[in-house]
């Protein structure tokens, strides 16, 4: 019998944590770990590896088979181009202290498209192929501009036979020709929301009348749209969080039960605020307070609220294809089904790339909307946008649900290619998935109750995770 290589890791309950390539994993005390490593399995230990999966007798028997399957269905296979990410304008009317998108002053000049900026945009989009798109307008505000918003809009409903639009707006300025564009079933908003009045008025309107003005429409939106339609984010400040119950209070008042947790990007404008030197191991301990305030709230309350992102690093470890996050996506080609065009018509791969390239710190523009995409600048950064070969990645339990950031690496440390552990990304995901486990062999009825609302079950219990005795 052969069997499959395992990687492993300590838990904090002192069992040891095993994982082989294909993302089956289990838990087992250290007497197996040195039965495996000795190459002293037991009778026992082989019948429980080859139900498991890990095992097999010749290449191509069913079970080599099933393990080949499995692994390919973890990795993420190249799409076609139908998410479009566009800067109409980079003009802003808020100037948060860590603007994440290189924000230009709402009156400056030349920085939104020209008329002939708008017919490459439409023609590019043109020549998308296949029957559906969606369109994500950021900003600067992308509502000053919504004549091109317009434009854009006709063109993918005449040309697509689906599409969807996604405003990422501040909500500022809602007036009569904003509601009315607005009002389309095929238009969402996505909006910033920073916890209760006083942190999002610290961190973005700085004013109490535009504090005010912003949950006015904020109010008006949720209630005048269906449940789904409205979305938003809080951006943390790690060194100076919101309370968390009073943030998680204003998301459920306005019906949003998802909130997805995001540090202040180091991306743009937002490298130059000074977040600390354990900012990571800081944020970490933030993000793993929060996880256990949401299941001690979620069965106080009864009603069930997550962290999207963490639900979708759950999701990655129990399910195959669950990799609509591109930071837990393996291969993370860059172009494939996404890309950014920017106010002058520029092609980024992200829009972290699109920020770090504004600042001057490195060129990452993949081509123009007239050229297309320079795909051999592609080929560059996709060469390292994945985690196979990584010679830290190939020994850590997590690699089957990790993914890569090559863009964080280049913002952060100037190059990629530097010992995962000593990253931010690698950091930041074994913390992740620390919890992820953790919780996953919790045995606790509150813990039990979140999860089958995370993961869309009925309910979970204490054998939907293996343990080798
Ligand atoms: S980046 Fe870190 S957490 Fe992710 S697979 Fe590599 S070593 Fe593991």
């Amino acid at each position: 019998m052969n069997i499959w290589p395992l990687k492993f890791r300590d838990t904090t309950d002192g069992m040891v944590l095993f994982a082989d390539d294909a993302g089956s994993f289990f838990k087992a005390g250290d007497e197996f770990l040195e039965r495996y490593v000795s190459g002293n399995l037991s009778n026992s230990d082989q019948a429980f590896l080859r139900e498991g999966g890990q095992s097999y007798d010749t290449e191509l028997d069913l079970f080599w088979t099933s393990f080949a399957y499995r692994w390919s269905q973890r990795q993420s296979r190249p799409q076609r181009l139908n998410y479009v990410i566009l800067v109409p304008t980079l003009r802003c009317n808020l100037a948060c202290g860590y603007c994440q998108v290189s924000r230009a002053p709402e009156t400056a000049r030349g920085f939104d498209w020209t008329d002939e900026t708008l017919a490459d945009v439409l023609s590019f989009l043109e020549t998308l192929e296949g029957p559906e798109i969606k369109i994500e307008f950021q900003g600067g505000e992308p509502l000053l501009r919504l004549d091109l918003l317009e434009r854009v809009r006709d063109l993918c409903r005449a040309r697509f036979s689906h599409s969807q639009f996604v405003i990422c707006t501040n909500l500022q300025n809602l007036d009569q020709s904003a509601w009315e564009f607005l009002d389309a079933e095929d238009t969402f908003i996505s909006t910033s929301l920073d916890g209760d009045w006083s942190t999002h008025e610290r961190q973005r309107t700085h004013n109490n009348e535009l504090t005010r003005t912003f949950f006015s429409h904020l109010e008006k939106v949720i209630s005048r749209y269906p449940e789904g339609k409205v979305s938003a984010l809080p951006t943390i400040d790690v060194k100076n969080p919101p309370d968390f119950e009073a943030l998680l209070d204003n998301y459920e008042r306005y019906g949003i039960r998802s909130v997805y947790l995001r540090p202040i990007n180091h991306q743009g404008f937002a490298r130059k605020i000074d977040q600390g030197a354990d900012a990571l191991q800081s944020w970490n301990r933030l993000h793993s307070g929060f996880i256990d305030l949401l299941i001690a709230r979620n069965y106080r309350t009864g009603r069930f609220m997550e962290e999207y992102y963490f639900s979708q690093c759950l999701k990655r470890v129990l399910r195959f294809g669950a990799d609509n996050h591109v930071d837990i996506r393996n291969p993370n080609f860059f172009a494939s089904d996404y890309i950014v065009i920017d106010y002058d018509g520029q092609l980024y791969p992200t829009d972290e790339a699109r920020m770090l390239s504004r600042i001057g710190r490195i060129d990452l523009g993949i081509g123009n909307v007239v050229d297309g995409i320079n795909r051999a600048k592609i080929e560059i950064l996709n060469s390292a946008a994945l985690n196979h070969f990584d010679p830290d990645c190939i020994h850590c339990p997590y690699q089957p649900f990790c993914g890569t950031d090559v863009v964080d690496d280049l913002s952060r440390y100037g190059r990629v290619g530097i010992p995962r552990p000593d990253t931010w990304f690698c950091g930041r995901h074994l913390a992740l998935f620390d919890k992820v486990f953790e919780i996953l062999y919790r045995r606790d009825e509150a813990t039990h109750a979140s999860l089958a609302a995370w993961l869309g079950l009925p309910s979970w219990d204490d054998d939907m995770v293996t343990v080798h005795a």
